[in-house]
């Protein structure tokens, strides 16, 4: 698809809405437009072309967790980098402990994540 200047957006959508289309909530999954809603059928009027909305919950939460999923990586990562300095830092061996268990965990939560983008990546 052409990348279309903000302007010629606006106006094939303006367009559809003046010949009859209805505006819906969901936006185009490739250009981030609003969708419209022309005779019961949904479609983005800047790819012209339909769209499919999800509409079952299951099949919405699947493809948002590779979303989800890089932003925990990323949390439990930078998570992981905070307490190994603590740990780099401290001599006091409860602390120590404590910290061990929260790496691990956190590590766990990573390895997990992994796992299902990696099941995830398989399925498509
Ligand atoms: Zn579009």
């Amino acid at each position: 698809m052409d990348r279309l200047g903000g302007d010629e957006r606006v106006k094939r959508l303006a367009a559809a809405l003046k010949s009859g289309a209805k505006l819906r909530t969901e936006s185009c999954p490739e250009c981030g437009s609003p969708l419209v809603e022309v005779k019961g059928e949904v479609m983005c009027a800047v790819c012209e072309k339909p769209v499919v909305i999800v509409r079952d919950e299951t099949e919405a939460g699947r493809a948002v967790y590779p979303y989800v999923l890089s932003a925990l990586e990323e949390v439990a990562v930078a998570k992981i980098d905070e307490l190994t300095r603590i740990l780099a830092r401290t001599g006091d061996p409860d602390e120590i402990e404590r910290l061990a268990e929260a790496i691990d965990a956190l590590i766990t939560v990573l390895r997990k994540g992994m796992e299902l983008q990696e099941s995830l990546k398989r399925k498509e």
